[in-house]
């Protein structure tokens, strides 16, 4: 209940200076449902004349009738324009609020959570709150203006058949409220939304994983996943459901008992000869008006559990702007040089169980190149990425020229280190504001360079319109390797001083490869160093020094040749890649 009471406040906190619309628009719709009850007043006047026989005023009464009507869906619009500003703004502002925040917050963020998701809780909890501020909250102040009215209505003419018809409808009330809006309730609601969550996002990476399950022939593992949630959300409704068929029972029944027990005061009121003209017209006017106290009840029933949607909306956006963002050292530290060194680094991701990375130590000095290698799952991307501070160290540290990276200026940090994702998407824009991103003041001529350096001429020759070809349309598609070589023409552009790679492992031929390998070498003579990640082992030979990388631990290190001769883990999986490619050219 207490976080019903807090989730207005809550709203408005976004509301800026339009605050005061919301309540002004709760106020003018509580006036137009005043208005909209004026008909009834009407209506018993011309029963009672029909009763009477007096038909010379009837017409007169149902032309009131209509204008107030009329007059209360006029006021009601106003209402309704007060409060769509309000919500606009509002929704507006926690959007902003919100990507702000994200924004702020670690790069590694958005794939620890699944950035489809964060996406669907931003347009999710700004929408569910635009919907409620904008009519269900003001509807909601009608219906309270209604009820109220209603009551009043209710013993204008016979107090007897008034207490009768608001008894039940209390009683109604209280069985609504005890059992359907209670916290048990609240609490289930919470869960059924979790399975629901739960299914679409399994659902997104079904979709997405399909060419991989095709390829792979994975299909019973990934559907299982999908399957499950489906399971588990069927089971939620199913649960939620028969919850509420007793209670909803109950109420309906209660709700639309009033005509019951209008019935047996007339029979008792009969019995005793008391039923006359003035008690029939009341009668029949009490059962005219009855219907629209259980109307009433039922919006504010639904209007309640929309609060829950909106709450649960807020919850979430409340749990995104939890996490911490990185911080920003208040006093500036310039490193020295370029040498990295990561000391004991240990990295446990947020819900992980167990370290993904888990006492790692190396350094690199400026100009050298190292790789790591290793099997999947090993740890060499997290690695990698607590070096652009993608993620701050659980333990451990990792410098920059003697400083520690979480006291450098993140745009410092970022304009000495770069990073070529594995699977670099590119922006549906064109190759050269796609490459210009690295330096956005970059002329047309320097992206070209960059672009011919990155070994990319194939690729702009092969483009309808060149470099001024968006990606992403009809028929520009290209390969996970030729998007990471226009990420590596961007990386160049940018020019820091220290690259991470972390190599393409899906669609990359042989040729891509080779292209690849030649941009490497350019970007090595040029006196940068690199850190790669390799999934082919040709690309390391040259490596001043490899690293194997195996549940978070180096488990060895040293030059090709090295590492060779004292025959171990890197030497197998370099016979492994010596029979694999026999096997391809065979
Ligand atoms: P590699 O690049 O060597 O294949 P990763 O660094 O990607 O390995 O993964 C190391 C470990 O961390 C794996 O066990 C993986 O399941 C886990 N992991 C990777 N990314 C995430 C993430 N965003 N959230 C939770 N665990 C992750
Ligand atoms: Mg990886």
């Amino acid at each position: 209940m207490d976080k019903k009471e807090k989730l207005l406040p809550q709203l408005l906190a976004y509301a800026g200076k339009r605050k005061v619309l919301t309540y002004l628009s709760m106020v003018i719709v509580g006036i137009s449902q005043l208005l909209a009850l004026a008909p009834f007043l009407y209506i018993w006047a011309i029963l009672r004349d029909v009763i009477a026989g007096d038909n010379s005023r009837i017409a007169h009464y149902g032309w009131m009738a209509v204008a107030f009507a009329v007059a209360s869906i006029v006021v009601y619009f106003g209402g309704l324009m007060c409060s769509h500003l309000a919500a606009f703004r509002i929704a507006a502002n926690m959007r902003k609020t919100l990507m702000r925040h994200i924004m702020s917050l670690p790069i590694g963020f958005l794939d620890t959570l699944g950035s489809g998701k964060v996406r669907k809780w931003v347009q999710e909890s700004t929408q569910s709150t635009e919907t409620y501020l904008a009519h269900q909250l003001p509807d909601k102040a009608g219906m309270y203006a209604t009820m109220l009215g209603l009551a009043v209505l209710m013993f204008l003419f016979d107090w007897r058949m008034g207490l009768l018809c608001l008894g039940t409808v209390a009683l109604a009330l209280i069985v609504m409220v005890s059992l359907m809006t209670g916290p048990t309730l609240k609490r289930k609601m919470g869960e059924y939304n979790k399975a629901l969550d739960a299914m679409s996002n399994e659902a997104v990476e079904y979709v997405r994983g399909i060419p991989v399950v095709k390829t792979f022939g994975q299909s019973v593992f990934s559907f299982k996943r999908f399957k499950a949630s489906i399971d588990q959300y069927q089971k939620w409704v199913i649960a939620y459901t028969l919850d509420l068929r007793m209670p909803m029972t109950l109420y309906t029944t209660l709700v639309n008992a009033s005509f019951a027990v209008l019935i047996g005061l007339t029979l008792f009121v009969a019995k005793g000869g008391g039923v006359d003209g003035h008690f029939l017209l009341n009668l029949l006017y009490y059962i005219i008006i009855t219907p629209a106290i259980a109307v009433t009840l039922n919006r504010l029933m639904f209007a309640s559990e929309n609060e829950m949607i909106v709450a649960e909306a807020l919850d979430k956006t409340g749990r995104i702007l939890a996490i911490d963002p990185l911080s920003d050292p208040s006093e500036e530290k310039l490193p020295d040089d370029n040498e990295l060194a990561l000391q004991d680094v240990r990295f446990c991701y947020p819900e992980a169980s167990r370290f993904a990375v888990d006492g790692v130590s190396l350094s690199v000095k400026p100009g050298q190149k190292i790789a790591l290698v290793g099997p999947s799952g090993g740890g060499k991307t997290t690695t990698a990425s607590l070096m652009a501070r993608f993620f701050d160290v659980t333990e451990g540290a990792i410098t920059l020229g003697g400083v520690d990276i979480r006291h450098i200026r993140k745009q410092e940090l970022m304009n000495r280190i770069s990073f070529v994702f594995q699977d670099s998407r590119l922006l549906k824009a064109t190759i050269l504001e796609n490459v210009r991103l690295g330096w956005p003041e970059a002329t047309r001529e320097e992206v070209l360079d960059a672009l011919h350096r990155a070994q990319c001429n194939d690729i702009l020759a092969k483009l309808p319109q060149g470099i001024d070809t968006v990606i992403g349309t009809k028929g520009t598609y290209l390969s996970g390797g030729e998007q990471q070589r226009v990420a590596i023409a961007r990386v160049m552009l940018k020019n820091t001083p220290i690259v991470i790679l972390d190599e393409a492992t899906a669609f990359a031929d042989p040729d891509n490869e080779t292209r690849v390998q030649q941009a490497f070498s350019e970007m090595a003579a040029a006196g940068k160093t690199l850190i790669m990640i390799a999934h082919r082992l040709s690309s390391v030979t040259g490596a001043d020094c490899i690293y194997v990388i195996e549940n978070g631990r180096i488990s060895e290190n040293g030059t090709h040749k090295a590492l060779l001769e004292k025959g171990g883990k890197y030497a197998a999986m370099w016979q492994q890649y010596v029979e694999s490619v026999k096997w391809n050219i065979k």
